[in-house]
């Protein structure tokens, strides 16, 4: 319990009562309140690309900051318009503290839902047998209402961190043309400027019916790209056919990707990864596990795990067809066809790496392989980015991860992965700014749900990974820790 002159509603109507050593549990249970609220309150503000607005969700949360005491110079809402806002807080360390910042991101935007999808309404909290229903219930509302809801609590604690922590709620991860943390970077490096970065996009508990198996964080991720394939064509009569058929010629490259792999690869994440994951998983899938991380690898053994897609993803650069278009008329020759190729790139190669290996495999000078770029431009040379090589895993962050891990859930095995998907964190290792994907919230594994239909969080896991996020970020940034 704090001296009463600190100023918040509680402590002053606990202090007046003169109960001043307040139970723990009472305690807990404002904690928990105020958990609740600031996620309700985030799942209730429309973010979506279409409609929504993060500025809205921002500037409730710079609202709540500064209500719990941060000074108004370090709350920030900022964007390029005025319907993609950004939130900046900055958690300030002990004065004269040599360390640089630790940033914390997380994006504050959903994707679109409706309502006749739904079995309730998506911008609706609704609490219901024990979880909590809502867009943005797993992704990622959640983490950001952790991350305000643990600035407020270590704030009225009188936390002195041992170096200033930055939180930026940003704009535009799922879609849209404003990526906050892309913006931010760009034009207000100073704000967000950060020795290393968390992001809980990634990373997490994995349960199998409420019992926790792994826990993950994301210490890798690949790179997105997508490849536009096109064929032209003269056309003509469709009573006279002729060879070069631009559907065909589509086809024919399609064919020849669904037949073909990117090679098997290893890196330092990956490799863990799978150590890590021999002794949990079936006797003959561990064996297996184990041959690929012998030198050299057993690829007849790397064959047989790619079958399941989640390992497949994680051994290599995956592409594949996702769409398709072609022909103008059920009588003529077609003048046109397109195919998008959509390619998760295994960290170290670039995105025009990829564009040539498949202008080589296609081997068809008909067919044009263009980069498309997340605003939808083509172009004929893919960019040079690269997925970045893993980061090194920070010692203060392993230590912190395992300790705060095995005091939640003990015994269980603490994963570093590579995300198969993109996030954020992808703009902020390319500023130089290593990012860990680290998130206490436990989700069942087959109860992902994640831009779907009837998304949510079981409410005990949501305030475990409260407790979680608090215990990290107090382990991390305190000077006994040294
Ligand atoms: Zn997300």
């Amino acid at each position: 319990m704090k001296p009463c002159l600190r100023s918040t509603s509680l402590v002053i109507a606990v202090c007046a009562l003169g109960v001043h050593a307040a139970s723990g549990a009472q305690d807990e249970a404002s904690r928990r309140g105020m958990a609740h609220d600031i996620f309700k309150q985030l799942i209730e503000i429309n973010t979506t690309d279409s409609i929504g607005s993060t500025t809205v969700a921002a500037q409730a949360m710079a609202r709540r900051l500064l209500d719990a005491g941060f000074a108004a110079a370090d709350v920030t809402v900022l964007g390029p318009n005025e319907r993609k806002g950004n939130m900046v807080a900055r958690y300030r360390g002990k004065s004269g503290s040599k360390l640089r910042p630790m940033l914390i991101i997380g994006h504050l935007d959903v994707v679109e839902a409706r309502r006749e999808d739904w079995s309730t309404d998506p911008f609706q909290f609704v609490e219901q047998d024990g979880y909590y229903y809502g867009r943005g219930t797993q992704d990622m509302k959640d983490s950001d209402a952790i991350a305000v809801a643990n600035f407020i609590r270590l704030k009225r604690e009188g936390f002195v961190p041992d170096r200033d922590i930055i939180l930026a709620l940003t704009a535009d991860e799922e879609g849209g043309t404003s990526n906050g943390v892309s913006w931010l970077l760009a034009h207000h490096r100073d704000l967000v400027d950060a020795e290393f970065a968390l992001n809980p996009d990634s990373g997490g508990v994995v349960t199998d019916h409420g019992k926790a198996i792994t826990v993950e964080f994301e210490a890798t991720e690949k790179l997105y790209a997508d490849y536009q394939l096109l064929a032209t064509n003269p056309g003509g009569h469709s009573s006279l056919p002729r060879p070069d058929n631009a559907i065909y010629h589509v086809a024919a490259a399609l064919t020849a990707l669904q037949k073909f792999e990117f090679p098997f690869e290893l890196n330092a994440v990956t490799r863990e990864y799978f150590a890590q994951m021999a002794p949990i998983e079936s006797a003959e899938r561990s064996a297996d596990l184990r041959a690929i991380l012998k030198t050299p690898p057993d690829l007849a053994a790397a064959e047989r795990l790619s079958r399941d897609p989640r390992y497949n993803s994680t051994m290599r650069t995956t592409c594949v067809a996702t769409m398709l278009s072609g022909g103008h008329a059920f009588n003529a020759l077609p003048q046109r066809a397109e195919g998008n190729v959509n390619c998760r790139i295994f960290p170290g190669h670039s995105q025009e790496e990829i564009r040539l290996e498949l202008v080589r495999l296609f081997a068809d000078r008909e067919l044009s392989v263009r980069y498309r770029s997340d605003s939808g431009e083509l172009s004929d040379h893919g960019s040079d980015r690269m997925a970045m090589t893993p980061p090194p895993l920070r010692e203060d962050l392993m230590s912190s991860l395992h300790k705060v891990a095995s005091s939640l859930w003990p015994g269980v095995p603490v994963l570093p992965i590579m995300e198969t998907g993109a996030s954020d964190s992808i703009y902020t290792m390319n500023a130089g700014i290593p990012t860990y994907g680290v998130n206490g919230v436990a989700i069942d594994r087959d109860d992902v749900r994640m831009h779907g239909k009837d998304e949510r969080v079981k409410a005990e896991s949501y305030y475990t990974g409260v407790e979680f996020y608090y215990r990290l970020l107090k382990s991390l940034t305190s000077a006994s820790r040294h």
